[in-house]
């Protein structure tokens, strides 16, 4: 009997000493929730201390990003299942196929994800609060459930915003609109180190925090994604129904489910009077998003917005004559996130079910995309589909696969060789390899919020073939065969140029002082064919160097490519080496703007190509202070998309003018065309629709109601073009004579009459994807890429970004081409 009661007192206090452990998110971190903005690591502790101190949690690191702050997610269940988790996982990819075996019953798996988009902070907080209240008030739910909380996908950004609010917020905090923390500067949280949008990035993942995120994504694929976002101060709330367009492969459960959880998360905001809406701005098309790429991967996948964003601070007056605080932000995205764990776990059957049926139902338009093309472009393909797990095999030789020609946009067919890719969309991603490599984007609805076409043969330029035919084919591990010789008595070395790893190589090749030629022209050495663009590496220019043909051979390890050795600088056909066709690179000094003006994305994306693909020195100017520069020691600057009116000013375009004819090189990009075009020097033209007087003084007509409608005619959110190629240019050097690019604006710009029109439209070739009839019309007689001479010095055109979001694999050469070749 004493022993009885001892046992109880002793059970009794340790559940009290275990709860009064566990802290709330204000008790632990000192401060009252809403009342600060928390510094990413003390959110990271109080996960810590919550794993630490409840059986209900377990708390993972997944990662690291560029500034070294910890990817983390939690585990939130029962203790029960937490004993099992990991047979629970399993038991939960049998119903998708991805593990063989018999499923049981499924639990229901909801996954949050807290601030993306860096500024957009109030997320990180309620994602403590959140965790705190599912182990404490919620534990029945768990049974069936499991949660995975993820409270910051996006920690560079966050700090980036809380950082800056915290050093210059007023105390008490200003709540006018004009105070200055309510202002961020150039370029805000909102994207990661390297300023890419992270919710634009998850299948092209190109990010280190969405690779690592992917990993753990692929092992949990979870029935119910949330990524939680925040808008503009007077928009109050948005969640679930998404806006048209949806794609067409998202199910009638997807629909139907999204609404129930929207009408759930409405019943509480209706309890409270908060204001919310639905069905509107957030469409689902674009596979690419936080709730795209769940839901083309089986789930529910939502996006939640709440009001705030990088201008919320802790309070800020809205135009609605009221007050947004962080704490009402923080209430909000709580209350969807409980609304929506509890959806979950009333629903889990359901959910589990309609799951395993969407895996099941693998009847698809297209069976198969086969696909040729150059092995490195070929290898790129494959280390994406591998971020994904996604199933890919090699074909067997000669075979004739016919359907849709993605090179000719119709019916035509394709031979397979050894090397020819096939992917299936019978596996259980079918659904999203449709997504990712369908011909032509199905709209049924023009109005979105992103680009429109993303076929993925096309960006990564392979000649592909769309089949509603099964094929099957070999699984093969590349094993590289690539033996290069050292060649001490000859003339040097030969080197292709079709890929960015050739580029990669020749920086390598560079930084380490080898001296390197191109050729202007196509050759033959030795009976062997060489396109234009074709590296020379001699002898003759590298007798500095005492250990020469150790580095090129070891460099051409590294980077597996294939040296042929030239015995004599004889050419059989074309320029020898000696020939003035045969160019020497030189070792470019490179200078890219930066700061305000500049595109903060496509700023990145530059940063990122030099940094984390070609890996060669650049230096970043800012715009500030770009007028007192000397730019007589660099031979390349970079002028990102941007709006340079007020940035540089008058000064700033002589300054660049001044550059060019002085031997320089100015590459523009996008936008930034645009600033040059029509200046004094510059002859690019913006084409644009020819208005007929009559037109231009007739009274407008159209209703107020659709004006949205009729303003989309103007836009071209993005879609495929087919360009023609002028490949023996240098700036071409290593493509066909056509080019898919993806077009990102309305803005066109008309032929070159006194340059190289490089890659251009005359008819327009949209392949696929929306562009309004106006802006259609400015496609005709277009550049994508230019050349002109000025002074000593050269000006290149890119009006299509090569380097949008790092995922157009096929344009990135041109990029190269134009810092390397073009002299
Ligand atoms: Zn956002």
């Amino acid at each position: 009997m004493k022993n009885k009661i001892l046992l109880i007192t002793f059970t009794f206090l340790s559940f009290l000493s275990l709860k009064a452990q566990v802290k709330s998110p204000s008790e632990f971190l000192g401060y009252e929730l809403g009342s600060q903005f928390s510094r990413h690591a003390d959110v990271v502790n109080y996960f810590k201390h919550i794993a630490e101190n409840s059986p209900l949690v377990t708390y993972h690191t997944y990662g690291k990003t560029n500034e070294r702050r910890p990817l983390t997610y939690a585990v939130i269940s029962t203790e029960e299942n937490l004993e099992n988790i990991e047979e629970i996982r399993k038991n939960h990819l049998r119903q998708t196929g991805i593990l063989d075996g018999n499923p049981t019953t499924d639990k229901a798996i909801v996954w949050l994800s807290y601030n993306v988009h860096g500024n957009e902070a109030s997320s990180t907080e309620a994602s403590m609060k959140t965790l705190y209240n599912l182990i404490t008030e919620k534990q029945d739910w768990l049974k069936n459930t499991i949660v995975i909380i993820d409270p910051c996908v996006n920690p560079d950004g966050r700090d980036r915003y809380a950082n800056w609010y915290n050093q210059v917020r007023q105390t008490p905090f200003s709540t006018s609109q004009d105070a200055a923390e309510h202002y961020e500067p150039w370029p805000g949280g909102r994207p990661n180190h390297y300023l890419y949008d992270l919710n634009r990035d998850w299948v092209w993942a190109t990010q280190v925090e969405t690779r690592s995120r992917l990993k753990i994504y692929n092992q949990w694929m979870p029935h119910i994604h949330v990524d939680f976002h925040e808008q503009g101060i007077n928009n109050p709330y948005y969640f679930a129904p998404a806006a048209e367009p949806f794609h067409d492969i998202i199910t009638p459960f997807q629909r139907d489910f999204q609404t129930r959880i929207g009408k759930n998360n409405a019943k509480y905001f209706d309890e409270e009077g908060w204001l919310f809406f639905t069905k509107e701005r957030f469409d689902l098309l674009y596979p690419s998003y936080g709730d795209t790429y769940p839901t083309y991967m089986g789930a529910i996948g939502m996006t939640y917005e709440q009001a705030g964003h990088g201008r919320g601070g802790l309070g800020i007056e809205t135009d609605q004559e009221s007050t947004l605080t962080l704490k009402e932000r923080i209430a909000h995205h709580f209350t969807t996130g409980i609304s929506t764990v509890e959806m979950a776990s009333k629903n889990a059957e359901e959910l589990a079910e309609e799951f395993s049926s969407y895996f099941n139902n693998l009847d698809r338009k297209y069976e198969t995309f086969a696909l040729n093309g150059d092995k490195d472009k070929i290898a790129d393909l494959k280390e994406l589909l591998d971020r994904h797990e996604i199933e890919y095999s090699t074909a067997n030789k000669g075979e004739k696969i016919s359907g849709y020609s993605f090179t000719d946009n119709k019916d035509g067919s394709l031979t397979t060789t050894d090397q020819t890719l096939l992917v299936t969309t019978q596996q259980p991603k079918g659904h999203m390899v449709e997504v990712l490599f369908e011909p032509k984007t199905k709209l049924n609805d023009s109005i979105t919020y992103d680009i429109t076409a993303w076929s993925l043969p096309y960006a990564y330029g392979l000649d592909a073939v769309a089949s509603s035919k099964s094929y099957s084919g070999k699984n093969t591990t590349e094993t590289s065969n690539i033996s290069n010789t050292v060649n001490a008595e000859g003339a040097g070395y030969i080197a292709k140029w079709n890929s960015l790893k050739d580029a990669e190589f020749l920086a390598a090749l560079l930084k380490q002082d080898v001296k390197v030629r191109f050729s202007e022209l196509p050759f033959s050495s030795e009976g062997k064919e060489f396109n234009a663009g074709s590296l020379i590496i001699t002898k003759s220019d590298n007798q500095k160097l005492t250990d020469f043909n150790e580095i090129v051979v070891e460099t051409a390890k590294d980077f597996e490519r294939e040296l042929t050795v030239a015995s004599t600088s004889f050419a059989s056909s074309g320029p020898d080496f000696g020939s003035p066709d045969v160019k020497l690179i030189g070792n470019p000094k490179i200078a890219m703007l930066r700061g305000e003006g500049t595109s903060s994305l496509n700023y990145g994306e530059i940063w990122y190509f030099f940094e984390q693909e070609l890996s060669y020195p650049v230096t970043a100017i800012d715009t500030d202070y770009f007028n007192r520069i000397d730019l007589s020691s660099y031979d390349v600057l970079i002028v990102p998309e941007g709006y340079y009116g007020s940035a540089l000013g008058n000064g700033g375009v002589k300054k660049i003018k001044d550059f060019v004819r002085g031997g320089g090189k100015m590459i523009t990009i996008g936008r930034s065309v645009g600033y040059f075009a029509g200046q004094d020097g510059f002859s690019i033209k913006e084409n644009r629709v020819e208005e007929n007087k009559e037109d231009a003084n007739s009274p407008n007509l159209t209703p107020y109601n659709m004006r949205t409608r009729e303003r989309i005619k103007g836009n071209s959110p993005g879609s495929i073009v087919k360009a023609t190629v002028d490949n023996t240019h240098p700036l071409a050097f290593g493509y066909d004579d056509t080019y898919f690019s993806l077009k990102l604006s309305s803005s066109n710009f008309g032929l070159l009459s006194n340059g190289y029109n490089v890659a251009y439209m005359q008819e327009p070739k949209v392949v696929s994807g929306f562009v309004g009839s106006e802006a259609y019309k400015t496609l005709e007689n277009s550049v994508v890429f230019a050349q002109e001479n000025m002074g000593r010095g050269s000006v290149i055109y890119m009006v299509d970004n090569p380097l949008f979001r790092s995922f157009w694999q096929n344009g990135k050469l041109f990029f190269a081409n134009a810092l390397f070749m073009v002299k």
